[in-house]
C-alpha cells in the first residue's frame, strides 16, 4: 500500500491550488481543467510514452485499453488464471470471451499455455504483471507471430520493468490503477498509456461517452464514431495524483530496499521456496512471495503470522478475488465454462496459489519493523515445519 502510506501535505497543497483558482471547476473538460492534463503529461514523461489518458479507476483503465485496442463481442482474450478479477470483468463487459490460462513458476502467464489457447477467434493477450515482469520476450514474440494485440494490465506493477523496459510500455497499450493497494494512491483512479495515436484517441473517446474531442467544436456538437461510458478522472483526483507521482521514485526505492533486506534474511529457511523471476532486478518491492509444500502449511503459516500481528497480501487471504478457478458467478455465462468444475481447469495455478504466501512490504519500515517481520516469518516457518 505504498502510495497510501505517504498521502499528506503535498497532496493537500495541490488540492488547495485547485480551490485557490478564481473559478473552481472539478470537471476535466471544463474551462478550469488543468490538473488532469498536467497529471497525464507528467505520467507520460515518467513512463517515456507519447500518450497517457487518466480515468476514474484501474478497472476503467483496462476497460478503456481493451476497447481502444478494438476488442469487441465474440473476441477471445487470453489472460492469466491468477489476476485480480477486474480485467476479466472488463473483457466480459465488452462482450468478449475471457480465456484464462495457467501460470508458470514466475506466477505469470505460461507462454506455452498461451500458445495452446490460441484459436481463430483470439484477438489479444492481456498480461497481468504481479509486482514483477512476466516472460515478456516470449509473450511479445507469440503475439507478433499470431497477429495478436498485447495488452498490459500493469495495475500492480507501476515502476516494475523487464530488462530495463518499463512494464506497461511493452505491449501496444498498458493500464494502471491508483487504488489504495497500488504504488500510487489517488482515492480511486487509473491511467492508460500507449504510443499509438489511434488507440489513444479511441481510449479517450470510450472514457467520455464517445466524444471525439475535436478542437474548435463546442462539446455538445462533438461527433461520435463508437459508443462509450463516463470514466473521466476529476480534477480533484488528478491534483492528488500529481503530488503522488513526485513520490514514486522514493516509494520504489524504499520498498525495493526493504524487500532486499528482508529476503536476504529469510533465504536460509528450509521449506520456503521463493518465487522465480524472469528478471528479478525489474521487480517492484511491494511484495515478497514464497511457497510451502502444501496448502495446509500455507494456511497454518498465515495463522502464525496473524498471531504475531502480520497479515498477508492476496495470498492466501484474498485468493477468491484473484483466481479464475472460483469465479462461478462470472465464467459460467460462457458455454465453455458452463457445467464444469472450474478449479479443475487450472490445476497447476490452483495448487501453486494455494500453497503460497504473499507478504506485504511497506515503504515506511525502520530497522525495528524489518526485524519484527523477519522474526515473525522465521518463527512461523519453524512452527509450520514442526507441524
Ligand atoms: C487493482 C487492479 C485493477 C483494478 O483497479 P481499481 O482501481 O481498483 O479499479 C485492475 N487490474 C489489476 C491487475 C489490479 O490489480
Amino acid at each position: 500500500m505504498p502510495g497510501a502510506e505517504l498521502i499528506g501535505r503535498e497532496e493537500l497543497v495541490e488540492i488547495q491550488e485547485l480551490f485557490d483558482k478564481e473559478k473552481v471547476n472539478l470537471y476535466r473538460y471544463g474551462p478550469g481543467n488543468y490538473k488532469t492534463r498536467k497529471f497525464e503529461a507528467l505520467f507520460a514523461e515518467v513512463m517515456g510514452v507519447r500518450y497517457a489518458h487518466a480515468v476514474s479507476s484501474g478497472t476503467a483503465a483496462i476497460h478503456c485499453a481493451l476497447a481502444g485496442a478494438g476488442i469487441g463481442p465474440g473476441d477471445e482474450v487470453i489472460t492469466t488464471a491468477w489476476t485480480f478479477i477486474a480485467p476479466v470483468e472488463a473483457i466480459s463487459a465488452l462482450g468478449a470471451i475471457p480465456v484464462p490460462v495457467e501460470i508458470d513458476e514466475t506466477f505469470h502467464l505460461d507462454p506455452l499455455a498461451v500458445e495452446q489457447a490460441i484459436s481463430p477467434k483470439t484477438k489479444a493477450v492481456v498480461v497481468i504483471p504481479m509486482w514483477a515482469p512476466p516472460k515478456m520476450d516470449e509473450l511479445s514474440a507469440l503475439c507478433k507471430r499470431y497477429g495478436l494485440v498485447l495488452i498490459e494490465d500493469a495495475a500492480q506493477a507501476l515502476g516494475a520493468s523487464y530488462h530495463g523496459r518499463k512494464l506497461g510500455t511493452i505491449g501496444q497499450v498498458g493500464s494502471f490503477s491508483f487504488d489504495a493497494g497500488k504504488t500510487l494512491h489517488t482515492g480511486e483512479g487509473g491511467m492508460v498509456i500507449t504510443d499509438d495515436r489511434d488507440i489513444y484517441d479511441r481510449v479517450a473517446e470510450f472514457s467520455d461517452h464517445g466524444h471525439m474531442h475535436l478542437s474548435g467544436l463546442p462539446r455538445g456538437k462533438d461527433p461520435r464514431r463508437a459508443k462509450g461510458l463516463n470514466y473521466r478522472m476529476s480534477e480533484l483526483t488528478a491534483a492528488v495524483g500529481i503530488a503522488q507521482l513526485r513520490k514514486m521514485a522514493f516509494i520504489l526505492d524504499r520498498s525495493q530496499e526493504n524487500k532486499r533486506k528482508i529476503k536476504e534474511r529469510l533465504l536460509d529457511l528450509p521449506g520456503l521456496t521463493f518465487r522465480a523471476f524472469s528478471d528479478e532486478a525489474g521487480a517492484q518491492g511491494d511484495t515478497l512471495i514464497f511457497s510451502l509444500q502444501e496448502r495446509e502449511q500455507a494456511l497454518r503459516f498465515e495463522q502464525e503470522l496473524l498471531s504475531r500481528g502480520f497479515g498477508t497480501k492476496i495470498l492466501p487471504e484474498a485468493l477468491d478475488w484473484h483466481f479464475a478457478g472460483v469465479w462461478g458467478h462470472l465464467l459460467p455465462q460462457y458455454d465453455r465454462y458452463r457445467d464444469c468444475d472450474l478449479e479443475s481447469l487450472w490445476p497447476e495455478t490452483g495448487r501453486q496459489l494455494r500453497r503460497s504466501i504473499c507478504l506485504n512490504i511497506p515503504v515506511s519500515m525502520d530497522e525495528g519493523a524489518i526485524d519484527a517481520l523477519v522474526a515473525a516469518v522465521r518463527s512461523a516457518a519453524q512452527a509450520v515445519n514442526a507441524f
